[in-house]
């Protein structure tokens, strides 16, 4: 392996740390402790597994996390009126809507409702427009980008001047990440699904961020020599018998998976300059960073 592992679990750890000591200085201060509010709207498995490590961070991080589950079948007016009752109460500092939300309700009017200063998941159109706008500054900034950035700053890739290519232009991450590397003076390639020659634009990049949620689709003969690899994919593939046939938990029953990125990381790994794994790169920061973000919403509101 040539590239420098790009530790994010470590590296989540310390933010995490960071957070937890700050939460209990500002305790220690007579100030409240920094809330957020989850609101989960059905019973998605994968959505209710998320907002319960959120939940599980808040608490181990000295905050309290106050947790709305509502129906599936919940109208367009009660959710407005479970966010605005949010964007009124004290208690709570930030406010975070798992998405995707059911197909009948109105993802952008309900993000748009959620105040700016609680807004932690970094989504309300006033906090992605500032930060498509040159000298404004947003509140807030994505959690799963803003980790992306953090873990390139903290491994010291330079990102002023760099060739960035960023694969993806989700509103949630490929987009918001391409913003954060203008910001910071990259000049960024984005790329999607009708990109033509993907290979050859890869090829370019002095950093590369991957998030299009495709099992190991980046080659490493895609990747520039001494290139900064972000994988930000999470993607099962089945794990298989010698004999090709899918291996079967004895536990469960089911099929065994393991988790892969969108670049295939024995092949970057070397010929890349630095790479973050799958699992344990980009994944853990996602709530590092949404913490981080509460913390900053507890100082807005409580510290002016
Ligand atoms: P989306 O499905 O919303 O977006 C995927 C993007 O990739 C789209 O812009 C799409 O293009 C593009 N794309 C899809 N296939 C190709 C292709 N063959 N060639 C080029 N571009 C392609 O995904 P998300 O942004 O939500 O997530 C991306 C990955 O990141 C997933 O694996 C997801 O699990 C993971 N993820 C990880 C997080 C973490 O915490 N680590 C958090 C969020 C996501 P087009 O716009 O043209 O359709």
């Amino acid at each position: 392996m040539t590239a420098q592992l790009i530790d994010g679990k470590l590296i989540a750890q310390q933010v995490r740390e960071q957070v937890t000591a700050e939460v209990a200085k500002r305790v220690a201060a007579g100030k409240p402790r920094p809330g957020l509010a989850t609101v989960l709207v059905g019973d998605r498995v994968d959505s209710a597994t998320y907002v319960a490590a959120k939940q599980k961070a808040c608490e181990e991080l000295g905050m309290v996390s106050y947790h709305h589950p509502l129906p599936a079948e919940i109208t367009q007016l009660e959710l407005e009126r479970v966010i605005r009752d949010l964007n009124e109460d004290e208690l709570v500092n930030g406010i975070l809507v798992q998405l995707p939300l059911p197909a009948h309700l109105d993802e952008e009017r309900i993000l748009s409702l959620i105040s700016i200063e609680k807004d932690v998941d970094g989504f309300s159109p006033i906090n992605i427009g500032r930060l498509a706008q040159k000298g404004r500054e947003p509140l807030f900034v994505p959690c799963t980008p803003y980790g992306c950035i953090y873990l390139l700053e903290r491994a010291g890739v330079k990102i002023e001047g760099a060739n960035a290519v960023v694969l993806g232009r989700s509103n949630i991450v490929g987009m918001p990440a391409a913003l954060l590397l203008i910001g910071k003076n990259a000049t960024v390639t984005v790329c999607h699904s009708r990109t033509k020659n993907l290979p050859e634009v890869v090829r370019q990049a002095d950093i590369l961020i991957a998030a299009i949620g495709r099992a190991e689709m980046v080659r490493g003969d895609w990747i520039k020599p001494g290139a900064a690899v972000i994988d930000v994919g999470i993607n099962g593939v089945p794990l298989l018998n010698p004999d090709g046939s899918p291996l079967i938990s004895e536990k469960t029953g089911k099929p065994r998976q393991k988790l892969v990125g969108d670049v295939n990381f024995e092949e970057a790994k070397e010929v890349a300059g630095f790479i973050t794994p799958v699992p344990g790169g980009v994944g853990p920061m996602t709530i590092a960073m949404l913490m981080r973000n509460t913390l900053r919403a507890a100082e807005i509101q409580q510290d002016r």
